[in-house]
């Protein structure tokens, strides 16, 4: 059956701006930068236009708990609002595939004629031009997610680019392509089921004050049709009075009376509009995505039958239970709150303490100090700088302590790309002076336009005997 109603409406709006934000995000740069890139093949992170490195990973995994966390709490409050509304399976599914079957197919009813009709040319014509749309649609799909983690340019070279200079990626896209055909067409809500994990915890996430699409049965019990009941309960009185005439005073038995029917006059329609093929009136179950329909159906039929609207609504269990309607804050909320609260702060700290650069310097593992004409020792070092910003950067390596060093870059090359890594070598010469027998720590300053980015230690090798009669060289 067609879903409709005023919560289907509520969803398509919901549903439309999604699906504009999800296939207009790789298009949405912020000061020339992408909007959300996440590039696990080179592992580079792109979020709200701020770069993320490996070495950043430890915010990536922060991000990541502190939005389990939220979710946990969300769902505790909220129950599956995310499955009904936002999820990308049930958007997709129900807001782009259902509507294009129920396009070519008609509804429920039509469809089912249609899969029990013989193969005759209307048939082959709508299955075949189905599965072509629902194809090409997931083949888009594939391709906006891809977009999300290589880049929007670097997937129109994968498409425009003769198809040998791409191989792996266009097996890529076929193979996500095909993935979701299958969702799609075949899988549906058994993916809810059967592979979504958020799904399969429910039953700990929730609990009798979460809020969920829910089955009034203090109002709805005892069900059943009053006229139903009636026509029921006159032909087993004629029956009775058939059976033993004269005998047939008051109700038969096993007939709830008809004043006593709740408001659920079991007309099945929350069951048959319901796409998980459940019955709502059986409790919360974990199949249930929360799609809102049978609320639409229902509230149609108590508007039909003038009865208030909402006997299957967004309420907790103890809202219908107890009438219970005010928010609660479980000591269970309080506690993911708090722990939600701590975790974002953390994250909001080291987020803006997070360093833009990162460099490291090391003294070449295996080389020898040597000593000059003037009586200076030099070792020589490597240097790592990370520039993860999108400006290019102009380094300057300078020796801090002991401030008497001098430091000679081998090349020049000083200016780092945006994004880029870039390594070179350098001597350190210092004067005995300045040095302690054996080992010194050294303390470098990176600089750019001027500016200290960053601080690193490092130690400078020297001879054990600095006035002694030491060998010019020694390897360490
Ligand atoms: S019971 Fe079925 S129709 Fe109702 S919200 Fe859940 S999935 Fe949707
Ligand atoms: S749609 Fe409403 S009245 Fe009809 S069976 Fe479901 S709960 Fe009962």
């Amino acid at each position: 059956m067609k879903p409709f109603g005023r919560f289907y409406k509520a969803r398509e709006i919901v549903a439309a701006i999604l699906l504009v934000v999800f296939f207009a995000g790789p298009f949405i740069t912020i000061h020339g930068h992408p909007l959300l890139m996440l590039n696990v093949l080179e592992r580079k992170f792109v979020i709200f236009g701020f770069v993320f490195w490996p070495s950043d990973f430890y915010l990536i995994v922060l991000a990541a708990l502190t939005l389990v966390l939220f979710i946990v709490l969300f769902t505790s409050i909220f129950g599956r609002v995310w499955c009904g509304w936002t999820c990308p399976q049930t958007i997709f599914m129900e807001m782009v595939f259902r509507k294009i079957e129920y396009w070519i197919e008609g509804d429920w009813s039509a469809q089912k004629r249609l899969n029990a009709a013989p193969w005759n040319r209307e048939k082959i014509v709508k299955k075949v031009g189905k599965h072509i749309i629902f194809y090409t649609i997931s083949f888009l799909i594939a391709n906006m997610f891809l977009s999300y983690i290589i880049g929007v340019d670097a997937l129109w070279k994968i498409v425009t680019d003769p198809p040998s200079e791409h191989l792996t990626g266009l097996i890529i896209i076929s193979i996500f392509s095909f993935v979701f055909y299958g969702v799609f067409s075949r899988f549906r809500e058994q993916v809810c089921q059967f592979v979504c994990p958020y799904g399969r915890y429910q039953s700990v996430l929730v609990d009798e004050d979460s809020i969920a699409v829910t089955y009034d049965f203090m109002r709805g019990e005892p069900r059943g049709n009053p006229k139903k009941v009636k026509r029921q309960k006159q032909a087993a009185v004629s029956k009775q009075h058939v059976d033993v005439v004269g005998l047939a005073t008051g109700d038969p038995v096993g007939f709830p009376d008809v004043k006593d029917l709740g408001d659920c006059i079991d007309c099945g329609q929350c069951v048959r509009v319901c796409p998980a093929g459940i019955d709502i009136r059986n409790g919360i179950q974990m199949e249930c995505i929360q799609c809102t329909a049978c609320i639409d159906a229902c509230d149609e039929v108590m508007d039909k039958i003038d009865k208030p609207r909402g006997l299957i609504r967004y309420a907790s269990y103890n809202d219908v239970k107890v009438r219970k309607h005010k928010f609660r804050l479980t000591p269970r909320v309080m506690g993911y709150s708090a722990v939600l609260l701590i975790l974002l702060a953390l994250l909001v700290g080291l987020f803006f303490s997070r360093s833009e650069t990162q460099t490291i310097i090391l003294r070449d593992p295996g080389t020898m100090y040597q000593q000059m004409q003037d009586g200076r020792y030099t070792n020589i070092y490597s240097y790592k700088f990370i520039n993860k910003t999108f400006d290019t950067r102009n380094v300057e390596i300078k020796i801090l302590k002991p401030a008497d060093g001098s430091l000679t870059l081998i090349g020049l090359a000083q200016s780092v790309g945006p994004q880029s890594i870039q390594q070179g070598r350098f001597f350190l010469a210092l004067p005995t002076k300045d040095m302690t027998p054996g080992r010194t720590e050294v303390t470098f300053g990176v600089y750019s336009e001027g500016k200290l980015l960053d601080k690193v230690t490092s130690s400078f090798i020297g001879p054990d005997k600095l006035n002694g009669n030491n060998s010019n060289n020694k390897q360490q």
